[in-house]
C-alpha cells in the first residue's frame, strides 16, 4: 500500500453562481520517502491538491487516504489531530509568530501539539538548527531575519516533529540559489534518515531537478498518462 492515495479526487468550488472545478478526478499514489512535487501553472489546482492531502479542505468526491487513513471523512477535531501527529506543513508566508524567537517558533508544535518533555524539545529544536544552518540566529525574532532565514525556520519548524509527511507550497519561492538548495540538501538528509515523505508544489526547475517524482498538473488534471491511473514521469 503506497503511504499517499487519492482516489477519483473532484473539488468543485462555488463562488456566487459560478461554478469552478479545482481538481477533476485526479488519481494518484505516492511512496514513502520520496521527494514527490506537483508541477503546473497558476490556478491548476496544486493548492488545493495539497490542502486535500493535508486534510485542511475535503474534496467534492472521491477518497484521500494517508498513511493508511481515510482521511477525507474525518471530523474537524480528528483531522486537527491527525495532522499533529503525522504531518509537517511549510507555508509560503512562513506563517511565524512575530513575539516569538526563531527558537521558540520551532519549540511551538512540541508544545502545543505533541506535549513533548522539555529535555528532548531542547534536545530536538537544537538539532533542527543545526540542520538548517539557523543555530546562531535562535534568539533573534522573525523580523530580525531574512525571507530566506524565515523559510529555513519554516523547514525546521515542519521537521521539528519527525512528521511522516511534510507538505509545502512553493517551498523555494522568493529564495537565492543557495538558501534553495540548502533547503533542498536538508528535505533529501531527513528522506534519507528518516524517511520523510515531501509533497511539495513547485515551479522552480532548480528543485524540479531534485524530485524523485513529478507530476504536471493542468486545469484541474494530472497532465501525462492517464490520470485515472497514475500521474508523472518517474525520475527516482
Ligand atoms: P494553484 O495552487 O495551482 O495556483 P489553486 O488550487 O489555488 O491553484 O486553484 C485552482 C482553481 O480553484 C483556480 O481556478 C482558483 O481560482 C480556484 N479556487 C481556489 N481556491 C478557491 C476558493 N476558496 N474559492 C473559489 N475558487 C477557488
Ligand atoms: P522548561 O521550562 O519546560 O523546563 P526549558 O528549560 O527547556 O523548558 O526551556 C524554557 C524555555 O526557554 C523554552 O520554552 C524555550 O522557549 C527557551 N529556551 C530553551 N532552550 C533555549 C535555547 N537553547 N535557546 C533559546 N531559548 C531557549
Amino acid at each position: 500500500m503506497s503511504l499517499i492515495e487519492l482516489d477519483g479526487i473532484s473539488k468543485k468550488y462555488l463562488t456566487g453562481q459560478v461554478e469552478t472545478e479545482a481538481l477533476k478526478q485526479i488519481s494518484v499514489s505516492i511512496e514513502k520517502g520520496k521527494l514527490v512535487t506537483f508541477v503546473g501553472p497558476s490556478g491548476s489546482g496544486k493548492t488545493t491538491l495539497l490542502n486535500i492531502i493535508g486534510c485542511m479542505d475535503k474534496p467534492s468526491s472521491g477518497e484521500v487516504r494517508v498513511t493508511g487513513t481515510r482521511v477525507d471523512t474525518l471530523g474537524k477535531k480528528e483531522a486537527a489531530h491527525f495532522r499533529g501527529e503525522h504531518l509537517g506543513f511549510i507555508f509560503q508566508s512562513f506563517n511565524l509568530i512575530p513575539v516569538l524567537s526563531v527558537y521558540e517558533n520551532i519549540e511551538y508544535p512540541l508544545l502545543m501539539i505533541t506535549r513533548t518533555p522539555a529535555a528532548e524539545r531542547r534536545e530536538r529544536v537544537m538539532a533542527v538548527l543545526e540542520a538548517v544552518g539557523m543555530a546562531d540566529q535562535k534568539d533573534k525574532r522573525p523580523d530580525q531575519i531574512s525571507g530566506g532565514q524565515k523559510q529555513r525556520v519554516a523547514v525546521a519548524r515542519a521537521l521539528v516533529t519527525n512528521p511522516e509527511v511534510v507538505l509545502a507550497d512553493e517551498p523555494t519561492a522568493n529564495l537565492d540559489h543557495d538558501t534553495a538548495h540548502k533547503i533542498i540538501d536538508l528535505m533529501k538528509k531527513m528522506r534519507d534518515t528518516y524517511g520523510t515523505t515531501f509533497v511539495f508544489s513547485t515551479h522552480d526547475p532548480r528543485i524540479v531537478e531534485h524530485a524523485d517524482v513529478v507530476h504536471g498538473i493542468e486545469d484541474g488534471m494530472l497532465r501525462d498518462g492517464n490520470p485515472l491511473v497514475q500521474g508523472g514521469n518517474d525520475h527516482a
